[in-house]
């Protein structure tokens, strides 16, 4: 016997999830961190339905794990994903270098020219999962978090970005936030190639003429990807940042018309914006128009959804060249939004909460219970289990705590009659009435009509 047998009875120990990924859970489990429940969870999820179905973009799903080398010619070598943010691995079984995806798009694109997919013409593709980042872990940044990853492939023009855009007001709208107050929209556009080169030289030589007032990180990036000095959270650099040189001073005419024309779409529908000419995003692909919806509200984790144009991207990854712009949005950061507004949330209690105290025939209160989630009503079973039903009280007290508007009791002396009492547990609390078993189906409609009023 080793060691370890012999102390069989020694607790063992408690093992706890990777630090920066969570469990998202019901609202019933305590925990100590701030997250958001399971429930605005997949409230977020029906109101995303809703809206991708009214613009008619449709559902896929790609692998969470990927070649590394899609991200890093997708992404871009220098950026901060691909150098110090990707959980990257070597396959022991076959040597193969593999990445657990830090953002959606690389493997849309991925799968897109893999199926020839853009033969029959464009396609509008939404995806909701998990992505991965080794960052250090606070309030709306974590290691594993999910998005909402909305893309449209092979639209060349203005008109799509603007869809992109109003998509995510829809969304806003679906969910109660208000645009303009909860969150606001800013845009850039980032031209072409050959526009970003003439602005990146010029500002090369503005950082190098102040090249003593960068910070160590900046430094790096000038000799790196100068352009990511614009994104520094340094407050110090602030003020050289504001003097550089900006990008749309440098766009031809071609790129200032596109930008122009997502403008006047957005001011049709009346949505307000600001231009940030200092709006620059993480990856590489991006050209033309680029865009952030940020909230006050959390801290320097301000950005819940971002995207943008990124016309070189398929055939980067060979593809036939096509043109394309997506968003991704960060659903535990907007879900922490709505929490923190306090924003009223679909009620997601039962209808009904049957109290069965001991020595009823289960077998005809379950029978009953089917009836009425047959007619529609959210029904949960006071279930007894090993150490018996229970005592009336306690049973009373998970009822109201359920949220339920109805209890269902099942006395002994009603039931031997054929009849249950249907007590209110809300509104007109204790107004209680009883009905009769034989007709479940007659009176649970009635209830039903009674439950969503
Ligand atoms: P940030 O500047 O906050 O790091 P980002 O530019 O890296 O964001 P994107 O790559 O554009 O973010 O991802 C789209 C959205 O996903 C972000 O706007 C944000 O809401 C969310 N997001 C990004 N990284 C994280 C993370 N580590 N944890 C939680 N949400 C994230
Ligand atoms: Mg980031």
């Amino acid at each position: 016997m080793t060691t370890e047998n012999s102390t069989a009875a020694k607790k063992a120990e408690k093992l706890v999830a990777v630090k920066g990924m969570n469990d998202i859970l019901p609202a019933s489990v305590p925990r100590t961190e701030k997250l958001p429940d399971s429930a605005l969870w997949q409230w977020f999820e029906t109101a995303v339905r809703a809206v991708m179905g009214r613009y008619g973009y449709q559902y896929l799903l790609t692998p969470i794990v990927e070649p590394t080398a899609l991200f890093v010619r997708g992404l871009g070598e220098v950026t901060d994903i691909v150098e110090k943010e990707m959980y990257s691995f070597v396959d022991s079984m076959n040597g193969d270098r593999l990445t657990l995806r830090p953002e959606a798009t690389a493997g849309i694109v991925r799968a897109m020219n893999e199926h020839n997919a853009l033969y029959n013409g464009p396609l509008r593709l939404w995806t909701v999962g998990p992505m991965f980042r080794h960052e250090r872990p606070q309030k709306g940044r974590y290691r594993q978090f999910h998005q909402l990853d909305v893309e449209a492939l092979g639209f060349a023009g203005p008109d799509v970005d603007a869809e992109m855009i109003l998509m995510a007001r829809a969304l806003w709208r679906e969910l109660g936030l208000v645009e303009g107050e909860h969150v606001r929209l800013e845009i850039n556009s980032l031209g072409q190639a050959g526009e970003r080169h003439a602005h990146r030289e010029a500002l090369v030589r503005y950082f190098q003429q102040h090249v003593a007032a960068l910070d160590a990180d900046s430094q790096r990036r000038l000799q790196t990807n100068p352009l990511r000095i614009l994104d520094s959270k340094n407050p110090a650099m602030q003020p050289l940042i504001e003097g550089a040189p900006k990008l749309l001073e440098f766009l031809g005419e071609e790129s200032l018309a596109h930008f122009d024309a997502v403008r006047a779409t957005l001011d049709a529908v009346g949505l307000a914006y600001r231009v940030n000419p200092r709006l620059v995003r993480g990856m590489d692909y991006y050209n033309l128009t680029v865009f952030e919806w940020v909230t006050e509200q959390l801290g320097s984790q301000g950005t819940v959804c971002g995207g943008g144009r990124y016309d070189g991207l398929i055939e980067q990854l060979g593809g036939k060249p096509a043109p394309a712009v997506g968003f991704g949005l960060g659903i535990e950061r907007l879900l922490l939004l709505l929490q923190e507004l306090k924003l009223p949330v679909p009620d997601s209690a039962p209808d009904v909460y049957a109290i069965v105290p001991a020595g009823v025939p289960l077998p005809a209160v379950v029978a009953t219970l089917e009836t009425l989630r047959g007619a529609g009503l959210r029904v949960l079973q006071h279930a007894g289990g090993r150490d018996g039903a229970g005592s009336m009280k306690s049973q009373f007290k998970r009822a109201d705590a359920s949220g339920a508007r109805f209890a269902l009791v099942f006395g002994p002396d009603e039931f031997a009659q054929g009849m249950v009492t249907v007590k209110a547990l809300r509104d007109g609390a204790g107004a209680q009435e009883l009905r009769p078993l034989d007709a479940t189906a007659a009176w649970a409609g009635a209830l039903k009509l009674q439950s969503a009023a």
